[in-house]
């Protein structure tokens, strides 16, 4: 069953002399109990797909079109009240260097306390003590270090505490932007086997958004890697990513030249040829394939017609005319 469905979903952004349109017609879901990863380069649309879903877009953003169903309850066009009512117990967020969120002249324990008394306000203080407690174990801090300032903890402690902050009132979805970057590369694969422990012990549902395959196919049941507001493919990590000795099957040129980008340490020692040029500029209309003036195998077609998604085997979607059966 699918915790969430998006369909159709464009957000254009307000800026001064016109409109950004960040995500077009994006359409993806999750189903209970499963992992799915966003990937793509800087500025492909990731985060504001990401913020839709809770409606925690900035204030020049508007939803253009488009449905978001999560556990069965439509989002879009909701008041801020009914959301408020939805966040933190159906959906969970954390934001993008949240680890330096935390209030720092607040204990740790208070904060997350208060965001359980803040959205369950039956809960008494006692019992939302013991809560915190238990969800400082559950993410590998020890129950002693609760009532530390945000300073006197490291930075993998921090977005531990954050993600504990954003679990406490047991959302069924998280949705995870970038949530091991700027850390060491220790704490980043403790933080990618606690996000894989909850799936597995919780049963929760995952977005990761994230730039680093290697993350992605760490924590993600299937990817969806979007490119300049579109998706261009979607499917299994394992598929698309690849497995430890068996290669990976991406099957759109944009996938391709990100693989190839990211080098991966434990396999064939080959030189990155990494992705020239820019993605286009999103504020202005945008014809054909997004990405024809950086793709190796651009036809004459690919300037002119948007590619078609193509089915390539159950659940491994492409959007390139290379793929599809029709005039080449
Ligand atoms: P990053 O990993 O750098 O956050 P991303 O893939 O998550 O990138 P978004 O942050 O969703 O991408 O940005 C998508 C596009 O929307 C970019 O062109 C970005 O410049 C633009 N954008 C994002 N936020 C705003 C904003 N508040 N106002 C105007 N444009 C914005
Ligand atoms: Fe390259 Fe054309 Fe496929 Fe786009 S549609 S990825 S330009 S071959």
């Amino acid at each position: 069953m699918n915790l969430l469905e998006i369909s159709e979903l464009s957000v254009d952004y307000g800026v001064s002399g016109g409109t950004v349109r960040a995500v077009d017609h994006v359409s993806l879901f999750v189903q209970e109990g499963e992992s799915v990863g966003i990937a793509g380069e800087s500025g492909c649309g990731k985060t504001t797909v990401g913020l839709a879903v809770p409606l925690l877009l900035p204030r020049n953003a508007t939803v253009s079109s488009g449905e978001i169903v999560l556990d069965g309850h439509s989002l879009v066009g909701r008041s801020e009240a009914e959301m408020n009512r939805l966040r933190w117990k159906s959906v969970a967020f954390v934001f993008q260097g949240a680890m330096n969120a935390l209030n720092p002249v607040l204990r740790i324990d208070r904060q997350i306390r208060e965001a359980i008394t803040r959205h369950e306000p039956e809960v008494s203080k006692a019992a939302a003590t013991t809560r915190v407690m238990e969800m400082f174990d559950f993410v590998g801090v020890s129950p002693t270090r609760a009532k530390s300032y945000p300073h006197e903890f490291s930075g993998g402690m921090r977005q531990r505490a954050m993600i504990a902050m954003a679990l406490v009132c047991r959302p069924r979805l998280l949705i995870a932007d970038e949530p091991t970057t700027a850390l060491d590369v220790i704490s980043q694969s403790q933080i990618l086997a606690l996000l894989n422990r909850l799936r597995r012990d919780q049963g929760l549902s995952l977005v990761m958004i994230s730039h680093d395959l290697a993350a992605i196919k760490r924590v993600c049941d299937r990817v969806v890697v979007m490119y300049a507001g579109v998706v261009v493919e979607v499917g299994s990590s394992h598929e698309v990513l690849g497995t430890q000795g068996r290669r990976a099957r991406a099957a759109h040129p944009y996938t391709q030249a990100l693989i190839q980008a990211h080098p991966d340490l434990r396999g064939e020692r080959t030189l990155s040829e990494g992705l020239r040029g820019h993605p286009p500029d999103l504020s202005t209309p945008l014809v054909g394939c997004r990405f024809a003036d950086r793709c190796p195998k651009v036809m004459a077609l690919c300037r002119t017609t948007p590619p078609p998604t193509t089915e390539i085997s159950p659940g491994h979607l492409a959007a390139c005319h290379l793929l599809s059966s029709g005039p080449s």
